[in-house]
């Protein structure tokens, strides 16, 4: 049933930036080696199954464990196994597996078992393949099946949220994620997470402005009574499952914890799209489709890539100029800067965004007319000229600026607190209860007010630099949050994120 348009309080809509990815999907040559790390999305780090000298085809296990929340890895290409070494990977220490490739051919090998009339298979074996696919590693709760993949099982989910919505400057086009006989592949994976999870309601968030996208939907779905479609605005960050799941569901959210501690899975399209591979076609978790956007790239497309491909690979001869000033992945916001370039790309990236950034001070550069700018938009100059494209350079001109109190950041922050008056507090070292009582928990860490501040206040530093401190200081999150909740998996969910 198609619901009524939503939205949330505070967010920011991004608006005709330069540099989003073209529809258009390149496929990545077959790399001459591969790194691949033995921990990928939300799972803990499973055990080497190969050793060196070991030949390894393309969709081969090479780690599970089945003790642990986790899900099985995979060889990306047909290889021999060179080395298993523990190596840094984005400030954790993690056993990787190097793989020289032997055979450049595209063929996988799928998992046995799988059937394209998947409703024929009884439901252990779909949980089977989707778990041994490690599909069910996506996302920040993971895929819930009977092995351990998840902190929830599959019949205790009520609710199951699937997203694209597609709120941050740069996303991956919903267009061609669901072009030609996706769109029935998609809705084919719908069925089966339904399936899986049948005690639950399905709800399908979709971006508001995209109106034939949603009426196609409404029609294949008019029969069915279990799925509710979703138009909301596309404002930053309704993608975060702390803003869907009070927009969607009209209950609060556990802040700090996940929504499947309150029996709600939250997944993308990619995410569904993988579980129909998995089970229909019975390919395992290898390839992603990243996005290469941003104002510092040559070309905005979006490339089909094998997981464990190095970044450097992909990178030769994208970029404008010698090397971007700035290389973030996976969100604009929020995303991880990329500094070493050898590091290889895994089931969770989405996003690699190159911008061009200026850090040259500018004299009074708050007053300048916000054309290009966001954080400088609230001029009559950016209403009269709403085409000109915008300059994604994460507003770092020139250093930090005393606070003007515009209270733009308290404006559009989502949760509803007070940026500029917390990180006073954080920045004088009154770090007591009076920020946990103005919901310095509360925060997401979208890093929203920091982009916005024309001031240039590292606000989103200063919010985790309090949150911090409070821990260090024995005031524990869980004081806020546990009397109002009744949590599920709360020790696994701890231990899967704190590996
Ligand atoms: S946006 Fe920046 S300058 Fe404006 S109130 Fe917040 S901290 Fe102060
Ligand atoms: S305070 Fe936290 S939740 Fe609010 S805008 Fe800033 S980063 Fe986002």
């Amino acid at each position: 049933m198609l619901k009524p348009f939503r939205t949330f309080k505070g967010g920011y809509r991004f608006k005709n930036y330069a540099g989003q990815p073209a529809p258009v999907l390149i496929e990545a040559d077959i790399p001459k080696q591969v790194v691949v790390p033995l921990r990928q999305g939300f799972s803990s780090e499973v055990k080497a199954t190969v050793k060196a000298g070991d030949a390894v085809f393309a969709g081969q296990i090479i780690g599970r464990d089945d003790e642990s929340i986790s899900s099985p890895v995979h060889s990306p290409v047909n290889g021999i196994v060179e080395n298993i070494k523990r190596m840094n990977y984005f400030k954790r220490d993690i056993n990787m597996v190097l793989i020289r490739t032997t055979n450049s051919s595209r063929e996988i090998t799928r998992l046995p078992g799988y059937a394209s009339e998947w409703w024929k298979l009884s439901n252990e074996k779909i949980e089977e393949l989707i778990y041994l696919s490690g599909v069910s590693s996506l996302d920040r709760e993971g895929i819930p099946t009977r092995f351990k993949s998840s902190i929830v099982q599959p019949a205790d989910v009520n609710h199951l949220i699937i997203h694209g919505v597609g709120s941050e400057p740069y996303n991956i086009s919903l267009d061609l994620l669901l072009e030609g006989k996706n769109f029935l592949n998609f809705f084919e994976g719908i069925k089966i997470l339904k399936r899986l999870m049948p005690n639950s309601k399905v709800h399908l968030a979709l971006n508001a402005r995209k109106p034939k996208l949603i009426e196609q939907f409404v029609k294949l779905t008019s029969q069915i009574e279990w799925l509710d479609i979703y138009p909301l605005e596309p404002k930053y960050p309704q993608g975060y499952d702390e803003i869907l799941v009070p927009t969607i569901l009209h209950q609060k959210f556990p802040y700090g914890y996940s929504a499947a501690n309150i029996g709600i899975v939250v997944l993308n399209i990619q995410a569904v799209l993988g579980v129909y591979k998995a089970v229909a076609e019975g390919l395992p978790l290898i390839e992603r489709i990243i996005a290469f956007c941003g104002p510092a790239m040559k070309e905005n497309i979006h490339l089909k890539v094998r997981t464990g491909t190095l970044l450097g690979d992909l990178f030769y001869g994208k970029l404008k100029g010698e090397r971007p000033p700035r290389v973030v992945l996976n969100s604009l916001l929020t995303g991880v800067l990329m500094n070493d370039f050898s590091l290889p790309i895994d089931r969770s990236f989405t996003q690699i965004i190159a911008i061009e950034e200026n850090n040259k001070r500018e004299f009074l550069s708050f007053m300048r007319p916000g054309l290009r700018r966001d954080s400088y938009t609230r001029t009559f100059l950016s209403k009269l000229f709403p085409n000109i494209k915008k300059i994604a350079d994460t507003n770092q001109h020139g250093e930090e600026r005393p606070c003007i109190t515009c209270n733009f950041c308290e404006e559009i922050c989502p949760v509803g607190i007070i940026p500029h008056l917390l990180s006073k507090y954080v920045k004088k070292g009154f770090i007591d209860e009076t920020i946990m009582n103005y919901g310095i928990f509360n925060c997401i860490e979208c890093g929203l007010c920091s982009f916005v501040c024309p001031s240039k206040i590292p606000l989103v530093k200063y919010m985790k630099a309090g949150h911090e401190k409070l821990i260090m200081q024995g005031c524990d999150q869980a004081q806020c949050i546990l009397p109002y909740f009744n949590l599920k998996g709360l020790e696994e969910y701890r231990g899967v994120t704190k590996l």
